[in-house]
């Protein structure tokens, strides 16, 4: 997987991200995470991340991520756009850059741009790229 950093913005500009920091208010997890899926100027999906139930489950994956409680819910992702953001204890925006985990999903259901928070209010983001062969 090929990843391009894309140059940052405001926060404030992006309405979807203020859509993804209230689904991450939502959150009941330790590190409150939210994501929105869009395609052109529509909301697709939008989703917290939640906690998993399960005991078999190890602790690096025992929450269900945003990216994928969002991908799961849509049919057809080809090129959309996710939007991801976390906050802090202070209900503050966090880093939220998606785990490797979530890009490969991200990329195998045709998701190509991927913006996020981070600790320093400025959204970060990326493209998602197949390897060439
Ligand atoms: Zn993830």
């Amino acid at each position: 997987m090929l990843i391009l950093d894309v140059p940052p913005q405001r926060l404030s500009r992006t309405s979807f991200m203020q859509a993804a920091l209230r689904q991450a208010l939502r959150s009941n997890c330790r590190f409150p995470m939210g994501a929105i899926l869009t395609q052109g100027n529509r909301v697709l999906a939008s989703a917290p991340n939640k906690k998993r139930n399960s005991p078999m489950i190890d602790y690096r994956h025992s929450t269900f991520h945003a990216e994928e409680a969002v991908l799961r819910r849509v049919s057809n992702t080809e090129g959309a756009t996710i939007y991801v953001a976390r906050v802090n204890a202070r209900r503050q925006p966090a880093m939220a850059k998606p785990c490797g985990r979530c890009q490969q999903a991200m990329l195998q259901a045709g998701v190509r741009r991927v913006f996020y928070t981070s600790h320093t209010g400025v959204v970060q983001g990326m493209v998602l790229l197949q390897d060439p062969m």
